[in-house]
């Protein structure tokens, strides 16, 4: 899942870099709000993390933007200490959720996962699951049958993309430009390579090739 985090506190961005990153999120990181209105429009997010505080166009009036010009990307605000109307402000112009700092990293992690679900109608599943598949986001592994799998990081970033998307056809270009951050140069044979991967784990059914098309999850066991 590819990120674009827009925060000017450049200590709590360094923080939350380190910690989405370590969440197998590929993240983008902005400070501008000008730059933030333009880039979230134009790139391909699955969600945004947005400080309301900042230089360039305050982050009330670039979501505002975002949202009169039909973007529908997920957006988590960021918003000042016991500031009840920022809050509110937020919510009416379009955010999917808040945190007042300071928070838990960890309360940020389970709130973006949340998040992912409902913008994927899989709000019902408190952990991601296709036929018998379980993922731990925590632990970035699968289970099957209560039995554990090992992932890399790699794996599990794209195993998570998959089973959010489970059924649809999505090209090795399309993943490349939501597991890897704007700054990665995307090669998609390297995409092919993760799959193989994947396969070998969790079964060669659970992937299917769509020659010309790309690959479909379906999470199916062999
Ligand atoms: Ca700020």
């Amino acid at each position: 899942m590819r990120l674009l985090l827009v925060e000017d506190h450049v200590p709590l961005a360094d923080e939350l870099l380190a910690s989405l990153t370590r969440h197998g999120y590929a993240v983008d990181w902005l400070a501008d709000g000008r730059d933030a209105l333009y880039q979230g429009a134009s790139e391909p997010y699955d969600l945004i993390i947005l400080d309301l505080g900042l230089p360039g166009k305050p982050g009330l009036q670039v979501l505002q933007e975002w949202r009169a010009g039909g973007l529908q990307t997920p957006v988590l605000i960021l918003t000042a200490r016991g500031s009840w109307a920022e809050r509110i402000e937020g919510l009416k112009a379009g955010a999917d959720d808040y945190l007042s700092k300071p928070f838990h990293p960890e309360e940020l992690q389970l709130r973006i996962q949340a998040l992912l679900r409902r913008a994927h109608g899989l709000a019902n599943q408190p952990q991601l699951q296709a036929a018998g598949l379980l993922l731990d986001e925590s632990r970035q592994c699968v289970r099957r049958n209560g039995e554990e799998i090992d992932l890399t990081s790699a794996e599990f970033r794209l195993l998570r993309y998959f089973m959010l998307h489970a059924g649809q056809i999505l090209s090795k270009s399309h993943l490349a430009e939501h597991l890897y951050d704007g700054e990665t140069e995307r090669d998609s044979n390297v995409i092919e390579v993760y799959v193989n991967h994947l396969r070998r784990k969790i079964g060669r059914e659970a992937i299917e090739t769509r020659r010309g098309q790309g690959y479909r999850f379906s999470g199916e066991a062999v």
